[in-house]
């Protein structure tokens, strides 16, 4: 059976105990430092089966307080640090946490009131290497059914739900993740992606602990630092989101080197096939990409031994399977044809926090009874180069009856020499239904009209965008996705920027 996230800290600091762990903190260390801590937010009123929310940057403390939230038998509520009121409110409302843990700068936005105590993550960082704390004694070790964490989904559309992960996901999650990429006691990790959200937290943090491995936590993502981190050998993996990675290739100077770096990924978007090789052909590294999401952690990967094609996810991770199914019937679509990529296996959410009317709907059942996470995500499969993200199911384009994958369309708009990012959307039309329109960033001397030319030359007409809108800056969320609801409402709102 696999460990929990905490039993794998035991085993370390029992066997390692001076091994570093994170940053300067040794195994041994974080250990008590949870135990600690875990004691002080009993005594601040978390009970088992409360709910501890933790609403920081990426700092130790975050580490501290989500670790010792588990020891005393919590729900870690993780908030993104950058929510303010109505976001904020809505999650504190329905997560109802008795403690929420918060930093000097988001301290501003939380009040104490009856039945929800603040601390500080100062404290917390305090308490963690205080000697003087007598730690949490004889709780009892959670059960792998038992609640771990609740992450908002990031809420693109409509109200956020809270997925409920398991400390037995959590473990299936990082045990899946240290198996396919070969993680090992040795490999330091450079992380800079939010402890707020499953990348961070569930790969990053979860995966370290579980390998026995070390992480370099970083506030938050700074190219130049993180290029002169990665070129000086101080991380052996580092994990990015693909605007991370078009930001290294725009900061690196010439003849900058990653060699001691064995390991590259991307994941929470698509991962541009023009960034893929352009990375490979200045640092002579294939990112290996994969697909996730907060409702099951991680589920596809290209191959650790290669070859990473670029556009491609590859293959299911241990113990997870997926299929391409009808997203109407959930039933098998015919080999080679796009369907609704569906999850089964022990890395699989619980359910949404007090929502049974959203987890019913998110699954669907096969003959043998078992469920199936419906992603709401499309793809195609080709035995021999894996799976193929073509975007989010409500972001299709249909157009005149023709599919328009949007991600397709966007990887050519990012080959145009100028384009700096895109994004394809669905513009409402009265006479096909809907028609293709791209938003793009560009740099100087960009030429729309050339820009589409050599479009038509590449695409099928039905996937040309009709028009090209150019924006300053695409509006993106706090993980770099293009938050595309917000580009529909700029249509509505006829404000776009310029037609061309
Ligand atoms: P989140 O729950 O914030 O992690 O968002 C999950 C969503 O991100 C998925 O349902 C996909 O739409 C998208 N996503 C994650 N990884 C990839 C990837 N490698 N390629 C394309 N989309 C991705």
């Amino acid at each position: 059976m696999t460990r929990s996230v905490l039993d794998a800290l035991d085993a370390h600091a029992a066997a390692r105990p001076d091994a570093l762990a994170l940053d300067g903190v040794s195994y041994a260390q974080l250990r008590d430092a949870s135990l600690r801590v875990a004691a002080r937010l009993r005594d601040a009123g978390l009970r088992p089966g409360d709910r501890l929310a933790v609403y920081a940057e990426n700092r130790p403390g975050f580490v501290y307080a989500y670790l010792g939230g588990l020891r005393a038998g919590a729900v870690v509520v993780t908030v993104n640090v950058l929510y303010r009121s109505s976001d904020l409110q809505h999650i504190l409302t329905d997560a109802t946490p008795t403690v929420v843990a918060v930093s000097e700068a988001s301290a501003q936005f939380v009040s104490a009131q009856d039945g929800r105590a603040i601390v500080q993550l100062a404290d917390v960082e305090r308490w963690a290497h205080d000697d003087a704390i007598a730690p949490l004694a004889g709780a009892p070790a959670p059960q792998p059914d038992d609640g771990a964490i609740l992450i908002y989904t990031s809420g693109t559309t409509g109200r956020s739900k809270g997925a409920l992960l398991t400390h037995g996901n959590l473990g299936a999650i990082a045990d899946a993740l240290v198996e396919a990429w070969r993680w090992t006691a040795s490999d330091t990790l450079l992380l800079s992606l939010p402890l707020f959200h499953v990348h961070g937290l569930g790969a990053g943090l979860n995966g370290t602990l579980v390998a026995g491995a070390r992480v370099l936590l970083r506030e938050r993502f700074e190219a130049q630092p993180v290029v002169a981190s990665l070129a000086a050998g101080e991380a052996t993996m580092f994990f990015g989101v693909p605007t991370m990675y078009v930001r290294i290739l725009e900061q690196a100077a010439p003849g900058v080197r990653f060699d001691r770096v064995r390991l590259f990924v991307s994941g929470s978007a698509a991962l541009p096939a023009s960034v893929h090789e352009e990375f490979a052909r200045r640092f002579g590294v294939s990112i290996l990409e994969r697909y996730g999401s907060t409702e099951f952690g991680f589920a596809l990967s290209n191959r650790y031994e290669g070859p990473r094609h670029a556009g491609t996810v590859g293959f299911p991770l241990p113990k997870v399977e997926v299929r391409l199914g009808d997203p109407a019937t959930a039933a098998d679509v015919a080999p080679g044809e796009a369907g609704e990529i569906l999850v089964h296996g022990p890395n699989v959410f619980k359910a949404y926090w007090r929502n049974d009317a959203a987890t019913g709907a998110a699954f669907a059942h096969d003959a043998q009874g078992r469920r199936w996470y419906k992603s709401g995500d499309l793809a195609t499969f080709d035995p021999e180069r894996g799976y193929t993200i073509n975007g989010r199911l409500k972001e299709l384009v249909i157009s005149g009856g023709f599919n328009v994958y949007p991600i397709e369309v966007e990887d050519e708009l990012l080959r145009i020499p100028g384009i700096r990012a895109a994004a394809v959307i669905g513009q409402p039309d009265p006479a096909r239904g809907e028609i293709p329109v791209a938003f793009v960033e560009t740099g100087e001397g960009f030429d729309a009209e050339r820009a589409l030319a050599t479009l038509r030359e590449r695409l099928a007409s039905f996937k040309v965008p009709k028009h090209l809108y150019l924006i300053d800056a695409l509006p993106r969320n706090a993980m770099g996705k293009v938050e595309k609801p917000r580009l529909r409402e700029l249509l509505t709102a006829r404000v776009p920027g310029r037609l061309s």
